[in-house]
């Protein structure tokens, strides 16, 4: 068994494996990774040391069970390779009484009971003095949500599988990847073909290189991410100041405390061009980006000076309902995972599991029908106009 793309849920992927594979005794197989980059790398979609992790999922009643077994997943990677994976922190979303993402997040709380706290503005006043917050303001805190460290993660999902007996090739870019009479017969950049029962394919970003029959699905697009350093950093620590997500008139902003000790990541949206390729995105900002990105986060957080102390774009690959694609193809020999829509990191042990299940036994109860080809193309089909794609993070 290959697996093709050791970025967030290929290493998920591969650690599942690994450690299913170590319990089957004389039936175990050859589990290899292989990765274009090194190890762990800036070029993909997890690269800037934090991810926002919600268990409240505004996105609808799929995700809330996923994420709660995505916690416990975390929690395990964490134990078991002594690196601090999970910032428990909070995750606090603010916005007008009413707004669509905060009804979402307070149905998916009351259908499943989840530990969380409603605050009125003066409330958040007091208990968040960061913010600046409008008399029409709410905030509703997960109280199991918080932040990720994604470098960290894939590290240790990398650790684990070599642990449990996988092999890693990394500095190795697969090329092409054929379904053959008994499994697949995957190319590398060097000539090298490589023969394995079946490809789990990761490629994030990548992925429509590899299979280009997903390209009416899975746009690439890219992200960006900004930092700016607050005069008081002591308030922003994360005993002191959760992750959050915060609507500000137009404006969609999401953050996480300070890790650096100098700055916090805040993020006002900014819209960057989607394409078919990964090469043909914009993957920084400009003077203006920036300036714009400086004047949100500081409408949002006052004690933040001007602009932006560092900044990184990341791609993406997404599609139009910001569904994931998981799915086999080629009767199984290839099971896949694409187009996580900004919106991936949090699950990505959860769909690893549900990659690994897809491999071994054919099913998954973390894939849903909704996110496999068919249904993608059904819905597809079925809107007239583009969907609503709901906001980030
Ligand atoms: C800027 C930004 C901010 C985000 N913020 C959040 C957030 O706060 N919370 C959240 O939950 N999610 C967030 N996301 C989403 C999340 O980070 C992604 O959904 C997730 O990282 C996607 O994982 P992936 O495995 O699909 O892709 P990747 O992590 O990019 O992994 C793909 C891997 O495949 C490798 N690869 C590709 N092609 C080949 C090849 N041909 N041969 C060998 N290797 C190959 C790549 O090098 C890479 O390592 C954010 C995304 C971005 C871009």
């Amino acid at each position: 068994m290959a697996v093709v793309g050791l970025g967030s849920m290929g290493a998920m992927a591969l650690w599942q494996l690994a450690k299913r594979n170590a319990r089957s005794g004389s039936s175990r197989m050859t589990l290899l990774g292989i990765e274009q980059y090194g190890g762990v790398h800036a070029a993909g979609a997890y690269a800037g040391e934090s991810r926002l992790f919600r268990v409240a999922a505004k996105e609808g009643r799929l995700y809330t069970p996923a994420l709660l077994h995505a916690r416990r997943l975390w929690q395990e990677l964490g134990a078991s390779t002594g690196r601090d994976l999970l910032i428990q922190a909070g995750a606090l979303s603010i916005g007008p009484a009413g707004h669509g993402d905060l009804e979402a997040t307070l149905a998916s709380i009351a259908e499943h009971e989840l530990p969380h706290e409603v605050l009125d503005h003066a409330e958040l006043r007091e208990r968040y003095p960061q913010f600046a917050v409008r008399e029409e303001d709410i905030g509703v805190l997960d109280t199991l949500g918080g932040a990720v460290r994604p470098e960290a993660a894939v590290l240790a999902a990398m650790e684990q599988a070599l642990e449990h007996g996988a092999q890693v090739a990394t500095g190795t870019e697969v090329t092409a990847i054929e379904p053959e009479r008994d499994g697949v017969l995957i190319t590398t950049a060097a000539g090298e073909r490589i023969r394995a029962g079946r490809a789990v394919v990761t490629a994030g970003p990548w992925t429509t290189r590899l299979l280009p029959e997903l390209s009416e699905l899975i746009e690439v697009v890219s992200y960006a991410l900004t930092w700016l350093m607050p005069r008081h950093i002591e308030h922003f620590t994360p005993s002191r100041f959760p992750g959050f997500m915060r609507d500000l008139d137009e404006v969609h902003a999401f953050g996480v405390p300070t890790l650096d000790g100098y700055s916090i990541k805040i993020c006002p949206h900014v819209d960057l061009p989607a394409g078919t390729d990964i090469g043909g995105l914009t993957l920084t900002l400009d003077r203006e980006q920036l300036r714009w990105a400086g004047e949100q986060a500081r409408r949002m957080i006052p004690d933040l000076m001007p602009e932006p102390v560092r900044w990184s774009v990341h791609p993406e690959g997404r599609t139009a309902d910001k569904m994931p694609v998981i799915d086999t193809l080629a009767d199984g020999r290839i099971v896949v995972a694409g187009g996580m829509s900004g919106n991936g990191f949090k699950f990505a042990p959860v769909y690893g599991q549900a990659l690994a299940e897809l491999a071994l036994d054919g099913a998954s109860e973390w894939r849903h029908e909704e996110f496999t080809v068919a249904a993608h193309q059904r819905r597809r089909e079925s809107c007239a106009q583009p969907p609503e794609r709901g906001t980030d993070r």
